[in-house]
């Protein structure tokens, strides 16, 4: 766990901050993005300072996937969404801007242009190296 003194989190979950909480539990709260990709797009956000997956207990993971599962169709019948993408950055390089380990939930609207990414194309060959790469790696 990471110094957690400069985490705009951390401020957040010790009410230094203020946000527009919509859920909160002993484990983690939940709040809408102050700069929202559709209105309603929240950040689930452990209460404890972790800041990646492979340092976030596992126990911890399974509460945030329970609570997407319990806060995501309220956030669409709010906004009249009828789907949703989840998003986590993992890593500076994936986008990650605050290094405290959190899930986005975006609901999704035909008319808001965000596009599915544009996947490239595996040489001949190539995935199952790369396969055999990854099954050697959790053996
Ligand atoms: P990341 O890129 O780390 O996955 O996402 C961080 C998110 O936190 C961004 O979408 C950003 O808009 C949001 N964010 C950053 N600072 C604050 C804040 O002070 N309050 C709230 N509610 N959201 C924030
Ligand atoms: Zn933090």
């Amino acid at each position: 766990m990471a110094n957690t003194n400069d985490c705009i989190f951390c401020k957040i979950i010790a009410g230094k901050i203020p946000c527009a909480k919509i859920y909160e539990n002993d484990s983690l709260i939940a709040f809408l993005d102050i700069a929202p990709l559709n209105p309603g797009h929240t950040l689930i956000v452990p209460k404890k300072h972790f800041e990646r997956i492979s340092e976030t207990p596992e126990s911890i993971l399974f509460e945030i996937m329970k609570a997407v599962k319990k806060i995501a169709p309220a956030i669409l019948r709010a906004v009249s969404a009828d789907a949703f993408n989840l998003g986590l950055n993992d890593g500076k390089i994936a986008g990650q801007l605050v290094p405290h380990v959190h899930m986005h939930i975006m609901p999704r609207l035909e008319s808001d242009g965000f596009k599915h990414w544009q996947g490239k194309k595996y040489a001949d060959g190539e995935a199952e190296k790369v396969a055999g790469r990854i099954k050697s790696l959790l053996k």
